[in-house]
C-alpha cells in the first residue's frame, strides 16, 4: 500500500489535522492498524507484538472522527505503557493514564476538538483521579457528534451518482439524477422516489468499510 493510499484511508476515519501524526506513529512503531467491524463491547484494542507479529491496534470502523482519535490515543497509550513497563502495570492504571495524557497533548494543541469535548478531555485526563467509569461522560458527549462531526458530514450533492446512503431513521436511498435543484433518490425500503435538497446531510454507505475490515499496514511502502 502506497503512502498516498494510507493517507487516503486515514482521512476517512480521523480528523484531517491528526492524519500526519497518526501515520507517523504507525510507521515509527510498525503498528498494524485495522478498522474493524463495530463491536459493542469495545471501541478498539491493542495487542502487544509477539512471535514475529507486529503491534496490532484495531478500531471500530464506525466511530466518529473525534472518538476515533481519542480511541487511537487510548490504544497507543497501551503500546507506550507496554514498551515502558512490560506487563508490570495495570491496563488502565496511573502509568497508562499519564501516558494517555502526554500523548493527547499535541492533539489538543492542534485545536481539533470542539470546546465541550476539549473541556471534558481536560477533566478526564488531567484532573480526575480514578479512571474507573470516569470516561462515561466523555463517551456520551462524543456520541453527540456521531451525526455532525465535520469530517463525517456528507451531503447528497457530495455523493457520486448511484451512491447509496442512509438517513438517521435507518432508511436506505440511492442517489439518482438532479431535477432542477434537488436530487431524485430511490428509497430502497419502499421503492418510492423522493426529492432531496442537495445539502441534506446523509451517511454514505461505503461497501468497503461497512462490514469488512480495512487493513492498514506498513507493508509495500
Ligand atoms: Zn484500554
Amino acid at each position: 500500500m502506497s503512502l498516498q493510499d494510507e493517507i487516503k484511508i486515514l482521512r476517512k476515519f480521523f480528523p484531517e489535522p491528526a492524519v500526519n501524526s497518526v501515520l507517523e506513529s504507525l510507521h515509527q512503531h510498525q503498528i498494524q492498524l485495522r478498522f474493524s467491524r463495530s463491536r459493542s463491547s469495545k471501541l478498539g484494542d491493542f495487542r502487544p507484538a509477539a512471535a514475529g507479529k507486529p503491534y496490532r491496534i484495531s478500531l471500530n470502523h464506525d466511530l466518529n472522527p473525534y472518538e476515533m482519535l481519542i480511541t487511537w490515543v487510548h490504544e497507543i497509550a497501551h503500546l507506550h505503557a507496554f514498551k515502558k513497563y512490560g506487563r508490570r502495570h495495570q491496563p488502565h492504571g496511573n502509568e497508562w493514564k499519564q501516558l494517555f495524557g502526554e500523548l493527547m497533548k499535541p492533539y489538543l494543541a492542534l485545536g481539533i476538538f470542539p470546546d465541550d469535548i476539549k473541556e471534558e478531555l481536560y477533566q478526564y485526563l488531567y484532573k480526575s483521579g480514578a479512571t474507573n467509569g470516569s470516561d462515561l461522560h466523555l463517551r456520551r458527549l462524543l456520541k453527540n457528534y456521531n451525526a455532525n462531526a465535520t469530517a463525517m458530514v456528507h451531503t447528497v450533492e457530495s455523493l457520486p451518482l448511484n451512491a447509496l446512503f442512509r438517513l438517521p431513521d435507518g432508511r436506505v436511498f440511492q442517489k439518482l439524477e438532479q431535477r432542477r435543484k434537488r436530487f431524485k433518490c430511490l428509497c430502497m425500503n419502499d421503492k418510492r422516489y423522493y426529492l432531496f435538497s442537495p445539502i441534506a446531510v446523509v451517511v454514505p454507505i461505503d461497501g468497503q468499510n461497512s462490514n469488512q475490515s480495512v487493513y492498514l499496514t506498513k507493508k509495500n511502502i
